[in-house]
């Protein structure tokens, strides 16, 4: 598929540019107007050429993870969640701590690379 649109891009710049020549020789009254018309063809072609270059598959966000730690300094509670919207760090939760239903706090926000995969609390 890409193949086939870098051709009919090649093509088609091809074209363009006969038609900017051709326009460029004939009659003073239309030779501007077939030089544009060349321009536009010819800008056609190169995004065919170019577009098959790029596939348009727009890269999904990283994963990106919370981590939320207990307010008491006795208890050593520390949980991993999914990033959600408006998560800050510092920004206090609403959830109490499982262990010692103590306040928590987000302490850290943090991009997960596909390298690491497994995160070790
Ligand atoms: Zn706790």
């Amino acid at each position: 598929m890409g193949m086939i649109s870098k051709i009919i891009g090649l093509i088609i710049t091809g074209a363009g540019a006969v038609l900017l020549f051709w326009g460029m020789n004939s009659d003073p009254t239309y030779s501007f107007i077939w030089f544009l018309i060349g321009m536009i063809v010819m800008s056609i072609g190169f995004g065919l050429i170019s577009g098959g270059k790029q596939p348009e598959t727009p890269e999904p966000p990283p994963p990106t993870v919370t981590e939320i730690i207990c307010d008491n300094l006795d208890c050593d509670f520390k949980e991993l969640r999914d990033f959600e919207k408006g998560d800050y760090i510092l920004k206090p939760i609403d959830a109490t701590c499982p262990k010692c239903d103590g306040s928590m706090t987000i302490h850290g926000i943090y991009i997960i690379r596909e390298k690491e995969e497994e995160i070790q609390i």
